[in-house]
């Protein structure tokens, strides 16, 4: 193996392309201007575009159909210029307030929206917010979906989702059936959301980009010399990293990880196709590897 050809790490940048559907499905807003502020989402994306492009990386962009239907030019340029299409619900709604099958017709609306503004199916999920219901794994393993990532289970590494886990206050908890939907999991830590974005009377956010720029990094060098042949997998938003000082931030972590040999940049399902073939799922069933990692196999 020629050392072009060792992976050390995998750098995944993922932009979730809300828009204006997180103010209005996740904050339920119905006032104007807190909506606005999804629209700088769509200010932003010929930014992150332009800087994408510069240092020759492909991204996964996760995107609402509500998004797609509201800037069907911007999605369909993302998939032009190389970009992995991720679905990303219907209107940033949590899967939780729905029963299973308000839950499926989110899930359609995404999927049709995909298909008369891109004209594609995608073949992984992110879960608005991240968020799940009882229900949510079941139905992805229905809509065939090859991956999700909106789970927390490990930080570089991802693995096989469960179904039937039972849980309660009372009794020990069950684990269920390892399931052949891959979760490249993600963390709130490498998340430009919580850090940066003010929304009153959830926390300051705001964030100097110093302070974040410190756990991006030291997360990527934990990884880089821990997690071998792992995922950084870094979840950011076009309405948040798309201002002036945090793009400069983004600059630098991109020169940062690109310094170091072995690091390529390249879409969540790129990663995930590779790592489901030399991973198979009957092997994990075998093992019933409910706990994750390949610590487990090292000892
Ligand atoms: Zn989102």
């Amino acid at each position: 193996m020629t050392s072009a050809d060792h992976r050390q790490l995998s750098c995944c940048l993922t932009f979730d392309f809300d828009a204006m559907s997180l103010w209005i499905g996740s904050f339920g807003s119905n006032n104007p201007s807190t909506i606005s502020r999804g629209e700088f989402g769509a200010v932003a994306l010929p930014r992150i575009l332009r800087l994408l492009r510069k240092h020759d990386i492909r991204a996964t962009f996760f995107i609402p159909g509500h998004t797609l239907y509201a800037y069907p030019d911007l999605a369909r340029r993302i998939g032009d210029e190389g970009h992995e299409l991720g679905h990303h619900g219907w209107v940033h709604e949590n899967p939780a307030d729905f029963d299973r099958d308000g839950e499926r017709r989110n899930l359609d609306r995404g999927l049709e929206a995909f298909e008369r503004v891109v004209g594609e199916r995608p073949g992984g999920y992110r879960s608005p917010s991240w968020d799940f219901s009882p229900n949510t794994i079941e139905l992805l393993l229905e809509y065939q979906f090859v991956y999700d990532s909106s789970c927390m289970g490990n930080d570089f590494h991802p693995y096989y989702l469960r179904k039937g886990d039972e849980w309660s206050a009372t009794e020990p908890y069950v684990f269920g059936e390892i399931t052949d939907l891959v979760e490249a999991p993600v963390t709130w830590g490498l998340d430009d959301f919580p850090a940066f974005e003010f929304v009153s009377g959830r926390g300051r956010g705001l964030s100097a980009p110093s302070a974040v720029e410190e756990i991006w990094r030291g997360d990527f060098d934990y990884a880089y010399e821990n997690c071998s042949g792992g995922i950084y997998n870094l979840t950011m938003h076009p309405q948040v990293i798309g201002r002036g000082h945090r793009m400069l931030m983004l600059e630098r972590l991109i020169g940062h990880f690109r310094s170091r040999d072995g690091v390529v940049f390249e879409t969540l399902g790129s990663y995930v196709r590779r790592w489901k073939t030399d991973n198979p799922v009957n092997q994990w069933k075998a093992a019933n590897r409910i706990y994750v990692g390949p610590d487990t196999k090292s000892g």
